[in-house]
């Protein structure tokens, strides 16, 4: 998860549970979730400002989206 966060140039504070900066609020899953929403909301906001105007890339990244969130849902059951 922090290398996905890396990767696009943003750093996770360290706050889980037992981290150097423990916030104190929720469990490891708790983070996870609102990280995996963060991450989402960022990545989409990207993908639309990069693809603005150019509707069949936008579709293309759509399509490449879906296959792969099958691949997950099989790696996931
Ligand atoms: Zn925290």
């Amino acid at each position: 998860m922090r290398e996905a966060f890396a990767a696009l140039g943003l750093t996770l504070p360290a706050c889980l549970p037992g981290e150097p900066e423990d916030c104190g609020h929720g469990d490891a899953r708790d983070h996870y979730a609102s990280y995996l929403g963060a991450l989402q909301g960022h990545v989409e906001s990207l993908i639309e400002a990069s693809f603005a105007g150019d509707s069949d890339a936008l579709d293309e990244v759509y399509r490449a989206r879906a296959r792969h969130r099958a691949i997950m849902d099989d790696v996931l059951g």
